[in-house]
């Protein structure tokens, strides 16, 4: 495994700042980092946000908040679908959070996760430990290339609910936030089935959600958006856009449920959109 430089001088490390100018700073002690076959993979350790995993200089998880991103990525398409769903396909996930928040839901049958870089489902697992059981004999993990693996896929059992949890639109990711991506995996779903994915954060990523969400409106027919705080994703509040292939809504909550964050009012809440993000999306 080849030692790679790191970009910064130890102690202070920075985000990557997507050209605004803006990112977040961290003074950490670096625990791991290698060039993958795929990407630049290191682990941090920091005194308030406890191990921090970045991908090519982006943030991906910590564990001082990881909780929140990964239960409302996962809980919100899972508790808005209109029955139990029964199969659950996880798009990146390497870290294995939505995987664990997935497993919790006992309806839940089947859970497949494709994850191209398998460095990143180890070393998550060796500094973080907050990956599902892998061998929960409902759990798959598959290592690929999501966009091939849905391209042979299509016309198989199909998924009810999708979680892409996958990279920004750079390096490996890129090809997932194609309409060909999208076009395949509504053929790899339930008629009544939904995804759901990040879309970054409207304050420093203007054009994440509106392309996010004309892209799941044309490959699923329709979408809504809805929000969550995540701190170490800075500048405001992450959107998610939700690609519904039979128009339902994901608002209203099918049962109660409560995580560390989430829970009936902040499923409701997290649609309540501010006018500047409705704007966005009347756009999109
Ligand atoms: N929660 C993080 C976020 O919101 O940015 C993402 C977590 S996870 C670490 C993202 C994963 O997507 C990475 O492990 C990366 O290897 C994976 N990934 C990127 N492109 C992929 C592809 N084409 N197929 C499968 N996994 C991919």
């Amino acid at each position: 495994m080849s030692e790679s430089k790191v970009p910064q001088a130890a102690g202070w490390w920075h985000d990557f700042d997507f050209g605004t100018g803006i990112s977040i700073g961290l003074d950490v002690v670096e625990l791991h980092a290698e060039q993958t076959q795929y990407q630049m993979l290191q682990v941090f350790e920091h005194p308030h946000l406890g191990r921090v995993l970045a991908l090519d200089g982006i943030i991906q998880t910590t564990l001082a908040d990881e909780f929140i991103y990964h239960e409302m990525i996962s809980h919100v398409p899972l508790m808005g679908f209109a029955r139990p769903p029964r199969a659950v396909l996880i798009v990146g996930g390497g870290d294995g959070g939505v995987l664990r928040e997935v497993l919790t839901h006992p309806h839940v049958e089947r859970a497949v996760m494709v994850e191209i870089d398998e460095r990143v489902v180890e070393v998550a697992a060796k500094y973080l430990g907050l990956q599902g059981d892998y061998d929960d004999p409902r759990a798959e993990l598959v290592i690929g290339d999501a966009a091939e693996w849905v391209r042979r896929a299509a016309g198989g059992a199909p998924f009810d609910v999708v979680i892409v949890d996958s990279t920004d639109p750079v390096g490996p990711g890129e090809v997932l936030f194609h309409e060909k991506f999208l076009s395949d995996l509504s053929e790899c779903m339930s008629e009544d089935g939904v995804m759901v994915r990040q879309a970054g954060m409207p304050f420093v990523q203007r054009d994440e959600l509106p392309s996010a969400f004309r892209d799941a409106v044309g490959a699923f027919g329709s979408a809504e958006v809805y929000s969550a705080p995540v701190p170490t994703y800075s500048c405001g509040a992450m959107a998610f856009v939700a690609g519904l292939k039979d128009g339902r809504s994901l608002r209203e909550p099918r049962d109660e449920r409560s995580g560390r964050h989430y829970n009936p009012d902040v499923h409701r809440g997290a649609f309540a959109l501010p006018t500047w993000w409705r704007e966005l999306t009347e756009t999109g």
